[in-house]
């Protein structure tokens, strides 16, 4: 059984992928925090902003005071030295940001980054002082395989095991199954439930029981203005992590205000 979703704070986040300059990230995220600040209801839901490196520090000022964290899509395990294009954690943190997304289907699957190397990462985000949002999901092959489950598995599997149980309970799991990411296909919310009750399974079988309860599950996949208020009716549903719809103040403040309106 997992724990039903008052016990859970809610979340959702925008990962804003390769998309905006500086000074375009900044409008967005000021045309948010106004947004949000207009409705007190709406810190009922909390909200992290992913955007570009090049992005952080100018969205970092323009969030700041306002309550919504920022995050980074991606980092390296090392601690500094010569990897050229890599970013450290370390970097991340000094340049304002809570959240990192790891493991997102483009890394694994455009950029070829590992289950090993997902791990690693997981681990040097939290010596790092960073929540990761780690992502799993299976795609559209392996759905119709009828192999969502294992592939959910084993990706947490190789993710979180050897984590301590209150470490890993500070860790934040994205499903997203990668035929829904950026196609408008959106799993359905029993789907979505499914798959999260095998990543809460999997985290109390791996790391250990009550893990799976206490861990913010996120849903990603086509989440948008219209769809996001019945996803978020699932209990196994803690939140979102959203691509495209991201990148519009109203649109993604009405996501958020979906997340919040949730009982
Ligand atoms: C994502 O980038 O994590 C994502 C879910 O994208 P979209 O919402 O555009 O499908």
């Amino acid at each position: 059984m997992t724990a039903a979703w008052p016990r859970r704070p809610r979340l959702v986040a925008g990962n804003w992928k390769m998309h905006k300059t500086p000074a375009e990230g900044a409008a967005l995220a000021r045309e948010f925090v106004a947004l949000r600040a207009a409705d007190p209801a709406a810190t009922k839901c909390e909200v992290a902003m992913c955007p570009p490196f090049t992005s952080l520090g100018l969205v970092a000022e323009a969030l700041k005071g306002s309550g919504v964290h920022l995050g980074a899509q991606n980092m390296n395990a090392e601690t500094h030295g010569a990897f050229t294009g890599e970013v450290a954690g370390t970097m991340l943190v000094a340049s304002g940001c809570r959240f990192v997304i790891l493991g997102h289907s483009e890394r694994r699957h455009v950029m070829g980054e590992t289950d090993e190397q997902v791990a690693k990462k997981l681990r040097a985000a939290l010596r790092d002082g960073l929540t990761p949002i780690v992502c799993v999901g299976e795609l559209l092959a392996e759905r119709e395989a009828d192999k969502t489950a294992e592939v959910i598995v084993r990706q947490i599997t190789a993710a979180y095991a050897g984590l301590d149980a209150d470490t890993a309970k500070s860790t934040v799991v994205a499903y997203e199954p990668v035929w829904a990411i950026g196609t408008g296909k959106v799993a359905t919310p029993e789907q979505a439930r499914d798959a999260h009750r095998v990543v809460r399974a999997t985290l109390d079988q791996v790391v250990g029981a009550g893990v799976g309860a206490a861990v913010q599950v996120l849903y990603g996949g086509s989440v948008n203005a219209g769809n996001a208020a019945t996803l978020f009716a699932e209990d196994d549903i803690d939140g979102g992590l959203v691509g495209g719809a991201a990148l519009e103040a109203a649109g993604f403040w009405k996501i958020v205000a979906a997340a919040a309106a949730r009982p």
